[in-house]
């Protein structure tokens, strides 16, 4: 090997050694995430979850007193995390900020989550080997263009480098330029998103999976269920980053 080879290793290795997005110290290398081992521990992750939305406080694998009442149009919701500090400064870098770097690490942390868990779709009653269909919240065209990207198309993305997925971005479409959310209470959120999708196909996979970044209330992926099982699709799981 030449010398300028060698230097050009050297390089390479100290250029893509991962550093932590929040404190800049040494990444998780054998993980490939830009977090350093300390930041990472202290994530605020997602415990006493329901069993079927995720809502915190509940009790690990119980079903909500929401959720027994009336079951939402999903079967279940896997989040690794609370939104609550720094993820939900990472989410709001990421999705205002057009910090791709970073939504390519929390893209990252939810993968990582999901290796963790042994079937990727697994629900009651459903043992399912394919590759999942991953359906990302759709954007209306505006907000996409104002942003320039989908934050949970990036995630997918993101996912699909780690995992088998078929990502079908196409499926549907946000067809209602709804205001955004964040704003809004718990009844004005379902009331906005309602018929804000629509369907480009005629056909819909009996199974999907939902990706979003964060889950507030559930309207916004409750909405996008229900576009889906008024077509014939049974079953929606739906995988977010955070839980609020
Ligand atoms: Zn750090
Ligand atoms: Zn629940």
């Amino acid at each position: 090997m030449s010398a300028i080879s060698r230097k050009l290793l050297r390089m390479q290795a100290v250029l893509l050694k991962p550093r932590c997005v929040l404190c800049d110290g040494p990444g998780l290398a054998a993980a490939a995430l830009d977090l350093c081992a300390g930041c990472y521990r202290d994530l605020p992750r997602l415990t006493d979850a329901c069993a079927v939305c995720a809502r915190p406080a509940a009790g690990d694998g119980v079903i909500c007193g929401a959720c027994q009442k009336t079951p939402p149009p999903f079967e279940r919701v896997i989040a690794p995390y609370r939104y609550a500090w720094p993820i939900d400064k990472m989410i709001q870098q990421f999705k205002f900020g057009g910090n791709l770097a970073m939504g390519r690490v929390l893209g990252r942390l939810l993968a990582h989550h999901l290796t963790g868990i042994r079937r990727l779709t697994s629900m009651p009653g459903a043992a399912l080997t394919a590759p999942p269909i991953v359906v990302p919240v759709p954007l209306h065209r505006r907000r996409l263009w104002q942003r320039g990207f989908n934050q949970a198309t990036e995630l997918a993305r993101t996912i699909g480098l780690i995992h088998p997925l078929a990502i079908r971005s196409g499926l549907c479409g946000r067809v209602r330029d709804t205001p955004a959310q964040s704003a809004m209470r718990a009844a004005e959120r379902h009331k906005n998103v309602q018929k804000a999708f629509a369907l480009r196909s005629k056909t819909v996979p009996e199974r999907i999976v939902i990706i979003d970044d964060v889950m507030t209330t559930g309207s916004t992926c409750a909405e996008l269920a229900r576009t889906f099982k008024s077509q014939g699709t049974r079953q929606v799981l739906v995988w977010c980053l955070a839980r609020a």
